[in-house]
């Protein structure tokens, strides 16, 4: 473990470069034991940290266990378009992870509702998989077929298995004639299982975008809104929660923004060129953190 400084801003951050995952205190910047303990709230993202598709990662369970026993608030603050919580939390509790569907929060689930709070019920134009149109439709949206995408109020692109020309040309059409243009995240990698990926929604969201000539406003982490809602189900000051994340520019990127203390997971090495000292901690895996509750045990 080492203190390392970024040269352009001076910021400091704690590297934990064991591996495997330690079980000892890590020491604070100012040389005190690190606790994690003194946080109210934990929001931890989904792929990458809790699980690898449809493996889960190592020391997850017991993390969710030991924030439990402890007392803490937990909240999966996921990006994720093509699932909603309920389905989620059949999922994880499939492989061993106990969450609740009031304990995730998706942009698949957020999205209709910011659009009510925009328009009103409205007619959109919705690129992403037949779940999310179904999810769009449930909170009170018309989704539109693509022939009609001139009506379209809102174009909304999350990860799309079935995007093709058709879909693109339609929904930049629809921004064209002055349809907003929401993506439900920019994550471009979706880490699978044995160190693989898959497409995120990122690269449909960039096709439309160039296509358009437009960008899109994110609603996924690290938007703002994305991060005050996750506070406000919480209870939450930004001071009293920590963010658990494997990617730079949503996970710590967007935590920093919002005031929470923000901790980089290096296992799933989504993008490995990204800047780690944006992070307050940095660790290889879910399981390293638990050294930083264990120590009080
Ligand atoms: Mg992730």
């Amino acid at each position: 473990m080492y203190h390392s400084t970024d040269v352009t801003s001076g910021k400091k951050s704690c590297i934990d470069t064991r591996q495997p995952p330690a079980y000892s205190a890590c020491p604070s910047l100012l040389g005190e034991p690190m606790d994690l303990l003194t946080y109210k709230a934990f929001l931890v993202d989904l792929d990458g940290c809790l699980r690898y598709g449809r493996q889960p990662a190592p020391g997850a369970a017991l993390l969710l266990q030991t924030l439990r026993r402890r007392g803490k608030s937990i909240l999966v603050l996921t990006n994720t378009s093509s699932t909603g919580a309920d389905e989620l939390a059949k999922d994880l509790q499939s492989i061993g992870l106990d969450l609740s569907p009031s304990e995730i929060q998706t942009t698949f689930d957020a999205v209709g509702e910011y659009i009510r709070d925009r328009f009103g019920p409205a007619n959109v134009l919705c690129i992403g998989t037949p779940a999310l149109q179904e999810r769009l439709r449930r909170d009170g949206h018309e989704v539109l077929p693509l022939s009609r995408y001139h009506e379209a109020k809102a174009v909304i692109v999350g990860r799309d298995q079935e995007f093709n020309i058709e879909r693109m040309v339609a929904a930049a059409k629809a921004i064209d004639e002055g349809a907003a243009f929401i993506a439900l995240n920019m994550d471009i990698r979706l880490p699978v299982e044995g160190g693989d990926y898959t497409a995120a929604a990122g690269p449909f969201v960039a096709a439309v975008s160039a296509l358009a000539y437009q960008e899109p406003e994110v609603l996924g982490k690290p938007s703002p809104v994305f991060f005050e809602l996750a506070l406000r189900r919480l209870g939450a000051a930004p001071q009293e929660a920590v963010m658990i994340g494997d990617n730079v520019e949503t996970d710590i990127r967007g935590g920093k923004a919002a005031g929470l203390f923000s901790i980089l997971i290096t296992d799933s090495n989504v993008k490995p060129t990204a800047d780690r000292s944006q992070a307050d901690l940095v660790v290889h895996n879910v399981a390293a953190l638990l050294g930083y509750f264990d120590h009080r045990l």
